[in-house]
């Protein structure tokens, strides 16, 4: 099994929705996030890449265009949790390259949530 991994930064802002006042995640705040895109493969192109990391491209499009510099309670359909953003990065990779595996999504330089099936 060979396995590659490719991280993409962008910043935004969120609400955890729900929280009580006094849990600091329910105000307003941002982070400087880091997605980063995991793909296996049992076999490799004529290249002897899983994926070419430029072809990678198209990812961070949709970082850039719908997840950088946003409020990502506008974006995303429920929860803004680490874990969530996960699962929707996962899910936009997914339909593009089969060989996706997870998504892990880091709000803080100690912590990251994962997302696989
Ligand atoms: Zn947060």
């Amino acid at each position: 099994m060979y396995r590659i991994a490719k991280q993409f930064h962008f910043s935004s802002s969120h609400i955890i929705d729900g929280l009580p006042d006094t849990h600091k995640c329910s105000r307003l705040h941002g982070h400087n996030y880091i997605a980063e895109l995991v793909l296996e493969s049992d076999t490799l192109d004529e290249f002897g890449f899983i994926v070419d990391y430029h072809d990678l491209k198209p990812f961070k499009d949709i970082i850039d265009n719908e997840l950088d510099h946003r409020h990502l309670n506008d974006v995303l359909p429920g929860s803004t949790s680490a874990e969530a953003i996960a699962e929707w990065l996962y899910n936009r990779a997914r339909a593009l390259w089969p060989q996706v595996s997870k998504v892990r999504v880091s709000e803080t330089t100690r912590t990251w949530a994962e997302y696989s099936e």
